[in-house]
């Protein structure tokens, strides 16, 4: 049975093929990816991740929402694996390419993975922890089923069901996992689509991780649900960007304030002449996004007088997909995130849990078929989120001229350091685990480049001396790159309120 959108159905209306690979099937001759590997049709895509679903199935009929941790250097590989999954019924858990063992086998082990999918540069890292937990392994480079091994037919899958598994940082505990069914993917494309208005004629570059909402929703997902096409670069470099952009075939460029800061100070730095090659770039792009952090107003300037686009800033967040943005054709506020998206309904309020009077601050919360279903296996910590349906955000905001504008977070304990979310406690954690450490107290400094820079004050052992070189290689080794300080400060106590408690505004204040 099929609905009026042509959809495949059950009697009970549910729809049961996922989206984007029903519409990949319309733009079959297209250029969908153009990577490292190579240039791809929808039609290849297609065609890979169709052989990625047989080869994961086996015998089975369906995954059965099992899940299966990837990890796969940005590119074609990287797609047809995530799409395998879905077409063989799993869930998609896409690790980070710059994690250490602890934190992978961390999510590995939350999100129950018993297939472990790996390129070949990180066998040696994922293989061990494979074995150890008796999980399936898969190599990429593995010869896959030919082309008249593919089962007839891959399972009906219902969009309702779970199809991604990120990880992001609270304030209590270890990251979460944060899960999407394919309708909330859809309605996280679809509002964005109509907004930006995307269509099959883009060309964006892909610079953005793809373990994180931005890369994997905002920018691959929206590409390849419109039939456009994504550039995808390996990772972020501000050299290849800039050649990219001044060869003059992109439309869309979506990034972190961060990011930004690079590309300015490499464009400083280039002559005249190149300056001018990397400008009129720019001007063949229909728009540029900033997001995931605040964006600088000197950036958002600076960038205007470069590239002659005033940045399209605007706000979310995993567990929501993008909520708030300027808007595409009328007036973009500079400092400011814009209104609510399609499909997304944004309220604020008070500690009491009432709506704040007009131009009041308060908390954003949101509802829409676009926010999670559920943290991974945490119940409990689901509904604590929750207030009668609608998700609390932990921002803070306030509505002028119409346009809401953020104040950062309820908690100091959340930092956003280089458009990623962080924990502080899970950083206090790891390093009061080093033998030099008695105690610490991590906090976010504000950064002109990283928005936030991780900061730890120590108490150190009696005696001992530690240097900042020193401990981030130590802490490298047990923590995601970014949740190493950059910054340290030996104290001989930390600075504590009546109750005991250490009280961050002040550390913040040691490293100001
Ligand atoms: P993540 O889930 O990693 O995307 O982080 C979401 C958080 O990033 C939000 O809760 C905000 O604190 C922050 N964030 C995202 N976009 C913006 C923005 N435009 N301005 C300020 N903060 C932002």
């Amino acid at each position: 049975m099929t609905n009026d959108k042509g959809q495949m159905t059950k009697d009970k209306g549910q729809i049961l093929t996922i989206p984007l690979i029903h519409r990949a099937k319309a733009n079959e001759n297209q250029i969908a990816i153009v990577s490292r590997e190579g240039t791809f049709t929808y039609g290849d895509l297609l065609q890979k991740s169709a052989q990625i679903a047989t080869q994961l199935l086996h015998t089975n009929a369906t995954l059965h929402s099992q899940r299966v941790a990837f990890l796969i250097p940005s590119g074609f590989d990287y797609v047809a694996v995530q799409w395998g999954i879905w077409r063989s019924g799993g869930v998609a858990v896409p690790l980070c390419v710059g994690h250490p063992r602890p934190e992978l086998e961390y999510v590995i082990t939350d999100s129950g993975a018993s297939i472990i999918i790996a390129h070949p540069d990180f066998e040696a890292v994922l293989r061990p922890i494979a074995q150890e937990r008796n999980l399936r392994f898969i190599l990429t480079s593995e010869p896959l089923p030919e082309a008249t091994e593919l089962l007839p037919e891959l399972p009906e899958i219902d969009i309702a069901s779970r199809a991604l598994i990120l990880y992001t940082s609270g304030t209590t505990g270890k990251p979460k996992g944060v899960v999407t069914t394919h309708q909330n993917i859809q309605a996280q494309v679809t509002s964005l689509i109509s907004a930006w208005e995307w269509t099959a004629a883009d060309k964006i570059l892909h610079v953005l991780p793809l373990h994180h909402i931005h890369g994997i929703i905002n920018v691959l997902t929206c590409a390849l649900w419109a039939g456009a096409q994504c550039h995808m670069l390996p990772k972020f470099d501000a050299q290849t960007v800039w050649q990219r952009i001044a060869d003059g075939d992109l439309t869309l460029f979506m990034a972190v304030p961060t990011i930004y800061v690079k590309l300015i100070a490499a464009w400083s730095a280039a002559d005249k002449a190149q300056q001018q090659k990397m400008t009129a770039g720019c001007s063949q792009m229909r728009l540029m996004v900033s997001g995931s952090a605040a964006l600088p107003v000197q950036v958002l300037e600076k960038w205007q007088t470069i590239s002659g686009h005033l940045l399209l800033e605007r706000y979310g967040m995993t567990e929501i997909g993008m909520a708030l943005s300027n808007p595409l054709h009328g007036q973009r506020l500079a400092g400011y995130v814009g209104q609510p998206l399609p499909q997304v309904a944004v309220r604020l309020v008070d500690e009491s849990g009432n709506l704040v009077e007009p131009g009041s601050p308060g908390e954003i919360q949101v509802k829409g078929p676009g926010v999670f279903l559920e943290y991974w296996q945490k119940p409990e910590a689901t509904t604590k989120e929750f207030r009668d349906g609608w998700f609390c955000t932990g921002d803070m905001a306030v509505v002028e001229n119409d346009s809401y504008r953020i104040l950062g977070r309820l908690s100091v304990d959340i930092i956003k350091t280089g458009g990623y979310k962080v924990s502080a406690l899970e950083i206090e954690e790891v390093l009061r685990t080093h033998r030099d450490i008695q105690d610490c107290a991590v906090v976010g400094v504000a950064d002109a480049e990283w928005g936030s820079r991780v900061c730890a004050a120590l108490v150190l052992q009696p005696g001992v001396n530690l240097s900042l070189e020193a401990l981030r290689s130590w802490a490298k080794e047990q923590l995601a790159f970014y949740k190493v300080p950059t910054r340290i400060l030996a104290v001989t106590e930390l600075p504590r309120n009546a109750m005991g408690k250490v009280t961050k505004p002040a550390v913040a204040e040691l490293f100001v």
